[in-house]
């Protein structure tokens, strides 16, 4: 607490949990985060947080869970010892150089998160594609919005969400799909829910398995079964063309694949589509007079869709529905996805994934490697498809990669088939972890222990789900001898750059502060769709958060993409996508008769390293449950509180069951939260499948089939 007296300065910052990006003024005593407000002036919130933002000051006085110091273990039989940052890092360097001498530049890999900031982002993308060679950097964003991008891309030429926060106010129809919201972007819900107490006409449609927080409140829900979103999709397509709301003209003028699509939808009668979906005709026939009649529709979507083995086509199948209204680049219309992480849209612009290049380029272009090459002043940008997240573990699970370098991320925890993941690390050569704590999964297999600082203790951009960039500073000092998560990676690359002789590693990486790798990184968008060549520190700074566009010569960003409706592709116009239904990866059989669905609690945060140490993040959910329809309870014997077994074809842990009126017969619900400390050693990802969309590679986190039984301890 504060003594009366002392000073308290004020800081301006984000909160680092959700996509939303709200902005907080940070209080210090000049040494310690004492306490948290929400910003008035950030357009995120104006001054609004959430349970989770408004408790950050108590996640970080949690210093006893902090990683202090370098640790090293000589042999994986050893325990780690405290080391200086010379000793860990030229370990690092020495070992991730001799395999690169002996394997390839493809037998190491990087596994980083979008909860770093853009500018140590950069710095990784940048270490592996530039110094080392290989495109083996992934990140813990694929698990959450890289069907998303591929949904954007595929249809509107560019990954851009085309809305901003502010057209909550404009619209007169809000459709959410596959995101409780009022959870896992409670402040945007609380921006819904003082847009409808304005407006009493706007209508609020949610669609979810769950009867979530969020689809009790609409005014239309719609409880499809899992995984049949595009089915739902074409279906109000149907229902749009049948009733003369699609926009023909918008269509003509701005769009291609539109006949195609006709015949595709033309089967998804809204019978057809009841019997597929599990709902009445009657609601698909609602759903789609709202949504193509109100003008102005706004769709916020999330996981539900993004964690699917088909996840781009029910990204795309969505915005099908906005192109063919022409309710997009308007306000209160479009299509916005909500971003999960804190910066994952930072990663995204500096092409911080096995498949991106920086500034939106392609890897697969041979004129952005090229043009990074240059940019960069290497000689080449390898050409070899670089792993994403699930096939990076599956890699290293079979030998194919040796060392691993992973970044405030918690794979042990986090990734899918956690069986394989944690053999993985297990079998790995070398796991360099670098990280702000050190109590998750994932710090049990590391060889090498790295100190990062963390959120208040750093300085750098992060970009939130609408494109707004903020410039945050360091509030505090960082604690022990933790160093911010780029300036790592420039003193390890130096290292790396002189045993592999390539000299060029000090030119790579010149910078004296975060504010080199920033105008560097802005250096790499001039020209390109998320052109900020206009945007400096200074200018954050004396103006606020900014939206992407903002290229130089320009006064402020871009509330709304495509408002004359030329799209970035190669006519101009935008491109129906054209899926069919398909069922989810895994099926339900007799063993394994139950759907199993994984998601977020409204309090707590990834796998907890921060808002575990908050107590009072624990009256909402004390621990981990599994939910389940009466019916099924009753069928198994079960009442509330009983300890369970959850199983399915990969993993089983033990938890209790509880009755929801949120579960439909034959589904369960296991939050993602609980790690290996709670459960037996198990969290909901010992139950969960690797299978993965085809082109956006983002695995099925929210469907998997399993059995439930008693565990009799009598
Ligand atoms: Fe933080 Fe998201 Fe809550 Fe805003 S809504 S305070 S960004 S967790």
């Amino acid at each position: 607490g504060i003594k009366s007296g002392e000073v308290i300065v004020q800081f301006k910052s984000t909160c680092c949990y959700c996509g939303v990006g709200c902005g907080v003024i940070i209080e210090t005593d000049g040494q310690r985060v004492v306490g948290v407000k929400g910003d008035l002036d950030h357009p995120a919130n104006f001054g609004r947080l959430c349970t989770k933002g408004a408790t950050l000051h108590l996640a970080v006085a949690q210093n006893d869970t902090r990683a202090l110091f370098p640790e090293v273990r000589e042999g994986k039989l050893q325990i780690r010892e405290t080391a200086s940052w010379d000793r860990a890092l030229d370990a690092a360097a020495d070992k991730f150089a001799a395999i690169i001498k002996e394997h390839g530049p493809d037998a190491v890999a990087f596994y980083i998160s979008g909860q770093l900031l853009t500018e140590d982002y950069y710095v990784f993308n940048k270490l592996a594609k530039g110094l080392i060679g290989t495109n083996n950097v992934d990140t813990n964003s694929r698990l959450c919005m890289s069907s998303a991008v591929t949904g954007y891309k595929s249809t509107l030429g560019m990954d851009a969400p085309p809305a901003s926060y502010e057209d909550i106010d404009h619209a007169k129809c809000i459709f959410i799909a596959g995101s409780n919201t009022a959870f896992a972007h409670p402040v945007i819900f609380r921006r819904i829910e003082d847009a409808r107490a304005k407006n009493p006409d706007l209508r609020l449609i949610v669609v979810d398995p769950r009867k979530t927080d969020t689809a009790q409140s609409a005014d239309l829900f719609l409880p499809i079964l899992p995984g049949t979103d595009v089915a739902l999709f074409n279906g109000m397509l149907h229902v749009m063309l049948w009733e003369g709301l699609c926009d023909m003209a918008y269509i003509r003028a701005h769009t291609e694949g539109f006949d195609e699509l006709k015949e595709t939808v033309r089967e998804y009668t809204p019978q057809a589509v009841a019997q597929m979906c599990g709902i009445e005709p009657e609601s698909i026939i609602q759903a789609a007079k709202w949504f193509g009649e109100s003008g102005a529709t706004l769709s916020f979507y999330c996981q539900g869709l993004n964690q699917s083995s088909h996840g781009t086509d029910k990204n795309g199948a969505l915005i099908n529905l906005h192109l063919a209204t022409g309710q997009i680049g308007k306000p209160g219309a479009g299509p916005f996805s909500l971003t999960g992480q804190a910066n994952a849209m930072g990663g995204r612009e500096v092409g911080g994934m096995a498949n991106l290049l920086s500034a939106h380029r392609s890897l697969d272009n041979p004129v952005h490697r090229q043009e990074m090459a240059n940019l960069w002043g290497v000689d080449s940008v390898p050409e070899n498809p670089g792993k994403s997240a699930v096939e990076l573990f599956e890699a290293l699970h079979k030998g194919e990669i040796k060392a691993v370098w992973i970044a405030c991320t918690n794979p042990a925890h986090s990734m899918p088939n956690q069986t394989l993941v944690r053999e993985a690390l297990e079998r790995a050569e070398l796991v360099v972890l670098q990280e702000a704590y050190r109590n998750t999964d994932t710090a049990a297999y590391a060889d090498i222990l790295l100190p990062a600082a963390s959120w208040s203790e750093k300085e750098g951009t992060v970009t939130n789900s609408e494109r707004c960039i903020t410039h945050v500073i360091p509030a505090v000092n960082a604690p022990g001898d933790a160093r911010p998560d780029w300036e790592i990676m420039v003193d390890f690359a130096r290292r790396l750059g002189q045993r592999l002789g390539k000299v060029d590693a000090e030119t790579l990486f010149p910078y004296q502060n975060v504010e080199e790798v920033f105008n560097e990184h802005r250096e790499t968008t001039r020209g390109r769709d998320l052109d900020i060549t206009g945007l400096s520190y200074a200018l954050l700074d004396q103006k606020g958060p900014q939206q992407w566009p903002f290229p130089e010569g320009a006064t402020q960003g871009k509330v709304r993409l495509y408002e004359e409706g030329v799209f970035p592709t190669a006519s101009g116009h935008a491109r129906f996508a054209n899926a069919q239904y398909l069922q989810t990866a895994e099926q339900t059989d007799a063993r394994y008769p139950l759907h199993l669905n994984t998601g977020r609690l409204r309090d707590q945060w990834h796998s907890m390293s921060r808002t575990g140490s908050v107590a009072r993040l624990f009256n909402h959910a004390q621990e981990p449950v599994v939910s389940m329809h009466a019916d099924d309870m009753h069928r198994r014997g079960l009442k509330d509180g009983d300890i369970v077994r959850v199983k399915s074809r990969r993993g089983e842990l033990v938890i209790r069951v509880q009755t929801s009126i949120e579960m439909r017969v034959s589904q369960v619900f296991i939050p993602m939260h609980w790690g290996g400390q709670f459960m037996n050693g198990a969290g909901s990802n010992a139950l969960t499948t690797s299978s993965f969309d085809p082109v956006s590679k983002q695995p099925e986190l929210k469907h998997a089939a399993v059995q439930v039984e008693k565990l009799d301890y009598g």
